[in-house]
């Protein structure tokens, strides 16, 4: 699935949601998050955020991976 990192905190722009064609993207307090249970990989939501939050799971820089078990927490409390 993709996943929302660092970038996005505090900026909370959403574009993002409204290009996501399975409605997988929450809002949090300070940034959003994909679900990754129903990301369906399509890539859309990443040219939408004006601020490059965004990644592919498997392209994400080591020094955001952190963010893969942000989202799963995220989801498990939700
Ligand atoms: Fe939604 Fe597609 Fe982005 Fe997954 S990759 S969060 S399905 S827009």
């Amino acid at each position: 699935s993709y996943v929302v990192t660092d970038a996005c905190v505090d900026e909370l722009d959403k574009s993002c949601v409204e290009e996501c064609p399975v409605d997988c993207i929450y809002e949090g307090a300070r940034m959003v998050y994909i679900n990754p249970d129903e990301c369906v990989d399509c890539g859309k939501c990443v040219p939408a955020c004006p601020n490059d939050a965004i990644y592919w799971e498997h392209k994400l820089p080591e020094d955001k991976s952190v963010f893969v078990d942000i989202a799963t927490v995220f989801f498990d409390e939700t």
